[in-house]
């Protein structure tokens, strides 16, 4: 395929919905880049733990707004794995930030405005020189609204939490199943009632629901309406 132009293509949704899994195939199939904001909020997370800001039992939001300039986020493209990774201050997080304690502390340190608003500026810049597949939360409705393409990916919260589980242990995280669905009813509930860019689908965005498909289907599905995108523009 050989787009005329360079567009943006948000990719929103629910946890565990294959939201990046789908994004980064997109990417790779029409030679865009791809941006995981995710992980974006979880290094800030990682960050907020490290330096003792955030755990289990308290978080001291002013202290991580206070020491937010220390934050340096970085995306290093990894050629053996085919997309990008994120670097905390030079130092690749990758391993750190897809952790059950990071999962657990991250909508808190997400519905803070400050860490939204530092990370929302970075990933606009991001979209100046590139064609781009970003996916997120907020993709659709804050950061482009004005975004070629949305894509609102769903599923039941039974199959998201059973993916994530099985994601989980496949990378040998010893984990339960019900930790995990306890994770995603968690995170969904506070994504979506945070007064800073809740998680909500795009009047304009086109929802896809993955409960009964698979990845290839998932992809076959979305290509479809990013050619047809393509086609038009
Ligand atoms: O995409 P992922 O599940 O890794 O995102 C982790 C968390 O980061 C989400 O549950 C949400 O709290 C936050 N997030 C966000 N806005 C984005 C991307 C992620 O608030 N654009």
């Amino acid at each position: 395929m050989n787009p005329k132009r360079n567009i943006i293509i948000a990719v929103d949704g629910y946890s565990s919905t294959g939201k990046s899994t789908l994004a980064k195939h997109i990417a790779r199939e029409i030679g865009y880049v791809y941006v995981d904001t995710g992980a974006m909020y979880r290094a800030v997370t990682y960050f907020a733990m490290i330096k003792g800001f955030i755990d289990e039992k308290h978080f001291d939001k002013e202290s991580l707004i206070a020491n937010l300039s220390e934050v340096n986020l970085s995306f290093k493209f990894n050629k053996g794995l085919g997309y990008a990774e994120i670097f905390l201050n030079g130092e690749n997080a990758e391993s750190f930030i897809r952790t059950m304690k990071v999962s657990n502390r991250v909508s808190q340190v997400a519905a803070v405005p400050e860490v939204r608003q530092k990370l929302v500026e970075q990933q606009q810049k991001m979209a100046l020189k590139n064609g781009i597949v970003m996916d997120g939360r907020d993709i659709g409705t804050v950061v482009f609204p004005e975004a070629e393409l949305k894509l609102f990916m769903t599923a039941s919260t039974e199959e998201r939490a059973r993916r994530r589980f099985k994601e989980m242990r496949d990378n040998g995280v010893e984990i339960d199943y019900q930790s995990v669905l306890e994770n995603v009813m968690l995170r969904d509930h506070l994504d979506t009632t945070r007064s800073d860019s809740p998680l909500v689908k795009a009047a304009d965005a086109i929802e896809i629901d993955n409960s009964q498909l698979n990845v290839d289907e998932t992809f076959a599905l979305a290509m479809g309406y990013v050619k047809e995108k393509l086609l038009k523009t």
